[in-house]
This record gives C-alpha cells, sequence and structure tokens, in this order.
C-alpha cells in the first residue's frame, strides 16, 4: 500500500511539473503569435501601418460608411522632390526623414483617424465621420507640421496633399483615385499645399 501512495504522489508531481511546461510553452507561444501578428500589419521602416493593413481598415471603413451613410474622408501625402533627398545626402539619412515625418504625422492625428504608409515616400490618412473641409484642415496642419521639422543634415523637407471625400454610389478605388489626382494636381500647382477633389 505504502509503495502504492509513494508511486502515486511520485506521478502527480511528474504530472503538474509538465502540466507547467506545457502552460509555459503555451504563453510562449501566445506571445510570439502576437508580436507576429504585430509585425505583419506594421510597415518595417516608420513603425506606421503597412499598405496591407491600410487596404484593410479602409475597405471596412468605406462599407460602414456606406452602410451607415456617414462621412469617410481620406488625405494622400506625398513627400516633395524626395528623390533629391536621397541624392544629395544618402539613403540612410532619407530614411530618417521618413521616420521624422512619420512621428509628427502618428502624434498629429485624432484617435480616430487612421495613418500609414502607403508606399515609398507616401502615406495615407484614413478619417472616417469627417468630411471634405474637416480633411483638409486636418491636412493643412500636417503640411506645416512636417514643414516645420528641422533635420540636422537635411535641413527642411515639404509634403503635398490631395484630400479626397466618399460620394454616393462611388466604389473604395475611385475615392482613392480622387485624393490621388488632387494629389497630382498639388504637386502641378507648385507642391507644399493640399489639393481637395471635385465633388
Ligand atoms: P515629387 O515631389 O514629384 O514627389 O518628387 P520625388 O522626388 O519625391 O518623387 P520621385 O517619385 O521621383 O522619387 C521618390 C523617391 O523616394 C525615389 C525613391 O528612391 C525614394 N524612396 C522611396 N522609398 C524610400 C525609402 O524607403 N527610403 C528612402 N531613403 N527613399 C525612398
Ligand atoms: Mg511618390
Ligand atoms: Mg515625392
Amino acid at each position: 500500500l505504502a509503495l502504492i501512495i509513494v508511486g502515486v504522489v511520485y506521478w502527480n508531481r511528474k504530472l503538474s511539473r509538465f502540466n507547467r511546461t506545457i502552460a509555459e510553452a503555451n504563453q510562449a507561444l501566445e506571445q510570439k503569435s502576437r508580436e507576429l501578428e504585430k509585425l505583419s500589419i506594421t510597415d518595417a521602416l516608420t513603425g506606421l501601418f503597412n499598405r496591407l493593413h491600410l487596404d484593410q481598415i479602409f475597405q471596412s471603413e468605406f462599407e460602414r460608411t456606406v452602410r451607415y451613410q456617414r462621412n469617410l474622408s481620406v488625405i494622400m501625402m506625398d513627400v516633395d522632390r524626395f528623390k533629391q533627398v536621397n541624392d544629395t545626402h544618402g539613403h540612410q539619412m532619407g530614411d530618417q526623414v521618413l521616420c521624422g515625418i512619420a512621428d509628427v504625422l502618428r502624434d498629429r492625428i485624432r484617435g480616430t483617424d487612421t495613418i500609414g504608409r502607403w508606399g515609398g515616400e507616401e502615406f495615407l490618412v484614413i478619417c472616417p465621420e469627417t468630411g471634405i473641409q474637416g480633411a483638409r484642415k486636418l491636412a493643412d496642419q500636417l503640411r506645416a507640421d512636417i514643414a516645420a521639422i528641422n533635420f540636422k543634415t537635411v535641413g527642411t523637407v515639404t509634403a503635398s496633399f490631395g484630400v479626397g471625400q466618399r460620394c454616393p454610389g462611388q466604389l473604395p478605388r475611385d475615392l482613392i483615385r480622387e485624393a490621388d489626382q488632387a494629389l497630382l494636381r498639388a504637386k502641378a500647382d507648385g507642391r507644399n499645399r493640399v489639393v481637395t477633389a471635385d465633388i
């Protein structure tokens, strides 16, 4: 009987040690999966949302605002003459400028807005519950904030902005195209400015 009791106690201890190990491994796995999930939606250089995640948020916000007939505006932004920054100061310095700009954008936008890197030196801000005038105001603030940064080596840089608002019957890609076209006009009109799409 004594032998059986010792055996059972020994086996129980072994089992609870094994359970602890499994629980720890599970925790580590969950942590890793959270890290991976964060990586999959993050732009590696700036730490902002990446294009993939921006697209997902844009699609779902678009659908939501169609369903509930709410406002939705977007701001497309492109750094002016950025190739020149790279050519003059090197790619690494260019990267630092992009990170500095991303920090300012992150600080300035409202909690309900979403910002991410659309690609290269282009950024997109998604502004739900915002009409074109509100989005224009925000873009103007972003423009002024960026122009006010003084980078140690590069000095100052500017950016141009195109603003669009969702119209009834529009497809998601139409709204992006509108903001893109407004941005092109901002470039053609001399850069460092905000242009709104005609609605
Ligand atoms: P514009 O005012 O017309 O926009 O002129 P631009 O020079 O900014 O435009 P262009 O499209 O000619 O050049 C964009 C440059 O941005 C070229 C590309 O090498 C640079 N670029 C894109 N992504 C990155 C990046 O991640 N890091 C750095 N350092 N440069 C980048
Ligand atoms: Mg560009
Ligand atoms: Mg550019």
